[in-house]
């Protein structure tokens, strides 16, 4: 299997999974770069995943589906570009002959979902669209905080050694935000200075990890106190429970700068 990022617009990633003579795409915003990645993998489309009804993740799906017959699979709360086959949390998808489980993710929009296989080359893999960024997380459009904390902490409860597939390379300027929240984070030091390389060579900072996110991820730890003491502190002296935590701490990152 070949995992490939390819680069769109600003900042966002279109993963490309190709098992030899196919592949599958997911949160395809434009047609063109995948169109050439599969030109260039000799590879046929055989589905697209998306995550989430956003222009940027859904953008290029008719082109793509005219040009390769590929199926598209589709979050069913959603208003996605028709014909697609509608699926929800529960549902498994078979694709590239393998396993992909739906997992609901509403906040960042109320739809949202992510897939999930359990084992890709011996490991899980997670494409999550906006749900899950590393060091950070998407805003929060249409669901509620509660909401939102649900989601993240059911993909943080995936396996240690899921790789996480997330749809932008926000990774520094997230980072950047979680040594803010907790300037003596170690991994969080050190995970930084690794990723300032890697854009410095213009490469991706993804895909992640979930083990890795649990160490550095400011909203999968919330509930640490660390982290609520610095939200108290900076914020919201009145965040009390998790999810006044959580908000409180969603509304800090979208004033900073
Ligand atoms: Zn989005
Ligand atoms: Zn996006």
């Amino acid at each position: 299997m070949n995992l490939i990022p390819l680069p769109a617009f600003q900042d966002n990633y279109l993963w490309l999974l190709q098992d030899g003579q196919r592949a599958l795409v997911v949160d395809p915003g434009d047609a063109d770069p995948l169109l050439a990645g599969l030109r260039q993998a000799a590879a046929r489309l055989e589905a697209i995943l998306v995550t989430h009804h956003h222009g940027d993740h859904t953008g290029g799906v008719q082109a793509l589906r005219e040009a390769t017959g590929a199926v598209v699979y589709g979050p069913a709360r959603e208003d996605i570009p028709a014909p697609f086959t509608p699926v929800s949390g529960g549902d498994t998808v078979r694709v590239l002959g393998l396993d992909w489980q739906v997992i609901d993710v509403p906040g960042h929009t109320a739809g949202h979902i992510a897939y999930y296989c359990a084992d890709v080359d011996g490991a899980p893999l997670l494409f999550c669209g906006d749900t899950l960024f590393s060091g950070g997380c998407g805003r929060l459009f249409e669901g509620t905080p509660a909401q939102m904390l649900d989601s993240l902490e059911r993909l943080a409860a995936l396996p240690a050694n899921t790789r996480v597939c997330c749809a932008h390379e926000y990774t520094l300027s997230n980072l950047r935000f979680a040594q803010a929240v907790e300037p003596g984070n170690d991994d969080l030091a050190r995970h930084r200075a690794h990723c300032e390389a890697l854009r410095a060579q213009g490469l991706p900072t993804l895909p992640s990890s979930i083990g890795l996110e649990r160490t550095l991820n400011p909203f999968l730890r919330s509930r640490l106190p660390g982290v609520a003491h610095a939200v108290r502190a900076s914020r919201d002296a009145q965040a009390r429970d998790a999810v006044a935590v959580f908000a409180a701490l969603r509304a800090w990152k979208n004033e900073f700068r």
